[in-house]
């Protein structure tokens, strides 16, 4: 099993069932057998993490999910930095690597229908609380719909969607671009990349992991994520409107967005509706 943790450390938590491997159907693989590949995930959790997000507080268990190949290569950079002594250098060689989270809700067993958002990361918006797009919000009130919805459900936070699959530093040039008069596509394609370059393949397997088949409802406004996941199997879904963080400051970027396909009224847009 890949991982640059330290061999028996390793062992010890496979054993207790915390670290833990799934193929791309969210088929668990037993430990010893050989799973290699680049559409294996290895898992660690639950781990439980009291969560306070303004004024309320919510309980999930959290767990860290990071594809086979990406540690594949930590791993064998790992080895040799041990050979070298050159522990310091693991704080760079980690933060290459796109680690997503799920976080759930409630009890899995007893889900039937449960609440889903699949959300991108944005720091600026949910760390750093940007109004010039609603993630911060959208993440906020997806957890707290979630925990009080019955029997609870599942957030995926997918690390590596950062605007929207382009990276932060793209990100940053397309807000400049965007501030000379560009909407938030026009901006990617000037860059010469892609509206949106998501990959669902990973929230795919875990969504087939943690639901085991069962119908879900997601959190979105986006069609499109509806297709996405269906093009990697995934099936039952009923949209859930998730309309949250209007501001002054983000009205033109959700218009584009609506313009691309999200569906948002102007009542939405006009009364405190978001998208994602
Ligand atoms: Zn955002």
């Amino acid at each position: 099993m890949f991982t640059y943790i330290d061999p028996t450390v390793r062992e010890r938590l496979a054993e207790q069932g915390t670290l833990f491997q799934i193929d791309r159907d969210g088929a668990r693989i037993e430990p010893g057998s050989a799973a290699t590949g680049g559409h294996t995930i290895s898992i660690l959790g639950p781990i439980p993490l009291p969560l306070r997000l303004c004024d309320i507080e919510v309980d999930v268990q959290w767990f860290a999910c990071v594809r086979n190949t990406e540690l594949g290569k930590i791993e064998e950079l790992a080895d040799d930095l041990r050979a070298q002594d050159g522990q310091q250098s693991f704080a760079t060689l980690a933060s290459y690597m796109a680690v997503n989270s799920v976080m759930v809700i409630g009890d899995p067993a007893k889900w039937n229908n449960p609440l889903v958002r699949v959300h991108s990361s944005c720091l600026t918006g949910d760390v750093f609380g940007s109004q010039r797009c609603e993630c911060g919000p959208q993440m906020q009130t997806a957890l707290a719909r979630i925990q009080s919805d019955d029997g609870g459900g599942m957030l995926i936070y997918m690390s590596g969607h950062e605007g929207r699959g382009i990276g932060l530093w793209a990100k940053a040039a397309t807000y400049l671009l965007q501030d000379s008069g560009e909407d938030t596509y026009q901006a990617n394609r000037s860059l010469g990349l892609p509206d949106d370059s998501r990959d669902f393949s990973d929230s795919a397997s875990l969504l087939k992991y943690f639901l085991r088949g069962k119908p879900f409802r997601l959190l979105t406004n986006n069609p499109k994520k509806v297709n996405d996941l269906g093009d990697f199997g995934i099936g039952g879904i009923t949209r859930v409107k998730h309309v949250t963080g209007v501001t002054d400051s983000n009205k033109r970027y959700l218009t584009a967005k609506q313009g691309w396909g999200h569906e948002l009224s102007e009542e939405d847009l006009g009364k405190g509706g978001g998208s994602d």
